[in-house]
């Protein structure tokens, strides 16, 4: 069956998938959706006995309907290949009474690679199956991780420009690093001023400018997008929560067909609502807990059906969650509405114009299989040291966010089906708060020493991510206001 993609606003005619992800977004300003959720049809017995690229394969040809077999497996064996440190791709961890979930054995060391590694590839094989004949520019706003992921998955790709805008106070040391050193000569890295909504909302801005994309068309460009409003993005990360639970069936954790529960530390609310889509494709799947740090605009949303972002930003050791605008929250909110655009368009507009909307409680209603909760900076701290207390494991602090949560809902709920842990970066992406946390004396250490103290504390070596950092020179060095980014971006392309 063939799975066609909508505007969340309802404008305009349904999409493939590939053209679906060349646009990134709608016209519209909505997000695209599949127009229905296919089940995956395929038995646990079997999906536990399949790798990680077979499983892809399952998952991704249920949603991704116009790419041929031979297309998508293309795809998903360039990306999923020896660019990752293990064969499995996501490791299974268990430690503190629940499993960690490892997205970080990618390239750049954060989960943002399980999804950037083969959209370069879904692009590219979306461009020649549209016959699109202008270079492709991706255009990205970042909270630090997305930025990286991105330039290395589309570095030196043909036919394809990356521009990434991240906030030039917002991001940790190593991350800041990581995206200034980038090589290839199609990538550009410029930082802004402003936080990353500011950054987000004028990206978004640039793609719903219609005189800009006709700048742009005239001297051969368009725009495509590699945030998590990419559809292209979104499937992906659904294929790390089925392997997840047919590992633990293959391990003899769980009985095919028992419920689990599914953490995961949330910013923009890609990767939960990926795990939301797995549940509703047939994944036994009982709770969606949405951790939040101390910019807990989603927690309160769950609790009270207000979605406020009239507050302050507060930069915090999690700093890929520091946002107060969750974008893919919309595709849960279009859900809600009974997949009505215009009710969804109403609240997007409310929410842009008056910085807040309110859903009815049908709609609350329809949020059961959410759970949302956050943890302070003291509490994020302190799980990281539990959970190294306990199982000698150590956990960075987006997850150090996720597995403080968690224990709050098991205080909350006494639920204690198994749960798994979206582990969303190496713990050496955020050396400085994570050694603070397990460790003392390390004070007057720089990021490459911390990170060697780390290596003797934990037993896990320094990732290549890392040391490849250590001395590689700075390439990019542009900052500009969030006004500027426009008039940046023109430039890069020789656009007068
Ligand atoms: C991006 C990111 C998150 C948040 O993921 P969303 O899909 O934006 O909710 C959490 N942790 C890390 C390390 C990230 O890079």
């Amino acid at each position: 069956m063939q799975v066609m993609y909508q505007s969340t606003r309802g404008k305009g005619e349904p999409v493939t998938a590939s053209q679906a992800i060349l646009k990134g977004l709608s016209e519209d300003g909505g997000l695209f959706v599949p127009t229905s959720i296919p089940s995956l049809d395929v038995s646990m017995e079997e999906l536990s006995q399949m790798s990680y690229q077979e499983t892809a394969y399952q998952v991704m040809s249920r949603l991704l309907t116009d790419f041929t077999e031979e297309e998508l497996r293309t795809c998903i064996n360039s990306a999923y290949d020896k660019k990752f440190d293990t064969d499995v791709i996501a490791p299974l961890k268990e430690a503190d009474g629940a499993y960690f979930l490892e997205l970080f054995h990618g390239p750049t060391i954060a989960f943002k690679d399980m999804a950037l590694s083969i959209l370069p590839y879904l692009m590219t094989t979306a461009a020649k199956k549209n016959n699109v004949k202008n270079e492709i520019v991706i255009l990205t706003a970042t909270s630090g991780d997305t930025g990286k992921a991105a330039l290395a998955g589309f570095a030196d790709v043909p036919g394809t420009r990356i521009i990434v805008f991240y906030p030039k106070h917002g991001v940790s040391p190593i991350q800041e690093k990581q995206m200034v050193t980038q090589k290839g000569t199609n990538t550009y890295v410029v930082g802004i001023t402003g936080n990353f909504d500011d950054a987000q909302t004028a990206v978004k801005k640039m793609f719903n400018d219609k005189e800009m994309a006709a700048e742009l068309a005239d001297a051969g460009f368009q725009f495509s997008s590699a945030n998590s409003i990419n559809i292209g993005r979104l499937v992906p990360q659904i294929v790390y929560y089925v392997y997840a639970y047919a590992t633990l069936v293959r391990q003899g954790k769980i009985q095919a067909g028992q419920e689990i529960n599914v953490v995961v530390p949330t910013g923009n609310f890609g990767n939960i609502l990926a795990a939301f889509y797995a549940k509703q494709m047939g994944l036994p799947v009982k709770k969606l807990i949405c951790a939040s740090n101390e910019n807990k605009v989603l927690f309160d949303f769950f609790s009270t059906g207000t979605y406020n972002r009239k507050r302050d930003f507060i930069l915090t050791s999690s700093p890929s969650m520091d946002i107060l605008i969750s974008s893919n929250l919309e595709r849960l909110i279009y859900r809600i509405t009974g997949e009505n655009p215009d009710t969804c368009a109403q609240l997007m507009e409310a929410l842009s114009k008056g910085g807040e909307y309110t859903i009815t409680p049908e709609m609350k209603a329809q949020l059961a299989d959410f759970y949302g909760n956050f943890c302070t900076e003291e509490e994020t701290k302190d799980a990281i040291r539990e959970v190294y207390k306990a199982s000698d494991y150590v956990i960075d602090t987006h997850t150090a966010v996720a597995a403080g949560v968690y224990k709050k809902y098991v205080a909350d709920t006494k639920d204690d089906v198994p749960a798994v842990i979206a582990s969303t970066a190496s713990p050496y992406k955020f050396t400085r708060s994570v050694m603070d946390a397990i460790s003392e004396g390390h004070e007057n250490l720089d990021d490459f020493g911390l990170a060697d103290a780390l290596e003797k504390l934990s037993g896990v070596a320094v990732p290549k991510a890392v040391n490849d950092i250590r001395t590689a020179p700075v390439l990019h060095d542009r900052v500009v206001d969030a006004e500027d980014m426009p008039k940046t971006v023109k430039d890069i392309l020789g656009i007068k």
